[in-house]
């Protein structure tokens, strides 16, 4: 299995990589692999102070209510990237070696856990403001900076707070897999599908789509000059080609005239792979840790077998 990263790609948190020499079958395992398989970093548990707080400046009363449960509080703190750098060596909190021996209470140490905490505060009584939005930017990293949480997730909206009231938590970020909870998924929309070369046939014919004046993603014009000696690779313009070629398929009229002009053609053995990331991780430090965790599985089974049939 070869596999490399298609030209363009990626884009912002969505990946297209091209994988070669395999099947479907290996490719599939791949797909799953990276939704189920792939660890990650997310809060998963959260200890909200509950009660009254003074402010000491004005002696104005903030009262932990709040608009939303707790439980939806710590959902939404649970669905916030946290970024995760696997070169780290963040521990599973079962399989932590510091913890190991210690009784459930007492375990998260800063090889298992990574700690934020949240303070915040209502708009004050004289303020003309009626609510603040709490976002995950508020969120207070006292680990490593590393687990800051990133500018571009810093605008996601976790509650309200109207006057008089208060915000305040612990939260604890573990390494998970998708397989437990949806939390520990690092990435989503994960698909494939096989790879298309685009074949001109018929030059004349093929002018029923080039003269709709369609375009490509990247902005070029839809017509012979994507060809060379009648053929097109490149599997970015080919995807726009799939996309064009519905203009003169079956129900649009056209199809008749344009007679399969441009027809696509399967490579053996070739996939494109897609998928977006939900920003804690690269596409391709993804796409490398499903294939060793693919790798390691199968390596297992083999020490399996070989025992049982010792
Ligand atoms: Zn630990």
């Amino acid at each position: 299995m070869k596999a490399s990263i298609v030209d363009g790609w990626p884009k912002g948190n969505s990946i297209k990589i091209l994988v070669e020499g395999t099947d479907a079958a290996q490719v599939n395992a791949l797909r799953r692999a990276i939704m189920a398989d792939v660890p990650k970093m997310a809060i998963s548990k959260v200890m909200f102070t509950l009660g009254v707080n003074q402010d000491n400046n004005r002696g104005e009363i903030f009262e932990s209510v709040n608009a939303l449960p707790d439980e939806v509080i710590a959902h939404r703190l649970a669905m916030i990237p946290i970024p995760t750098h696997p070169e780290e060596g963040m521990a599973f909190p079962d399989e932590c070696e510091t913890c190991l021996n210690l009784a459930e209470d007492d375990k998260g140490c800063p090889s298992c856990q990574v700690l934020y905490t949240l303070n915040v505060q209502g708009p004050s009584s004289d303020s003309d403001e009626p609510h603040r939005v709490v976002r995950a930017g508020d969120l207070t990293n006292v680990s490593d900076p590393l687990f800051d949480i990133s500018e571009e997730m810093q605008s996601i909206p976790l509650t309200y707070l109207a006057q008089g009231q208060f915000l305040e938590f612990i939260a604890f970020a573990t390494l998970g897999r998708g397989r437990d909870h949806a939390k520990w998924a690092s990435a989503s929309a994960v698909t494939f599908q096989p790879v298309y070369e685009a074949e001109l046939k018929k030059p004349k014919k093929a002018d029923v789509l080039f003269g709709l004046d369609l375009s490509t993603t990247d902005g070029r014009p839809i017509d012979a000059k994507l060809f060379k000696s009648k053929k097109c690779t490149d599997i970015a313009t080919v995807l726009d080609l799939e996309k064009a070629l519905h203009q003169v398929g079956p129900g649009t009229g056209r199809d008749g005239d344009f007679d399969d002009a441009i027809v696509l053609n399967q490579v053996e053995g070739s996939f494109v792979f897609s998928f977006d990331t939900d920003g804690s991780m690269p596409g391709s430090t993804i796409f490398n840790l499903a294939l060793e965790e693919l790798k390691s599985r199968f390596q297992n089974i083999n020490e399996d077998l070989s025992r049982a049939f010792a």
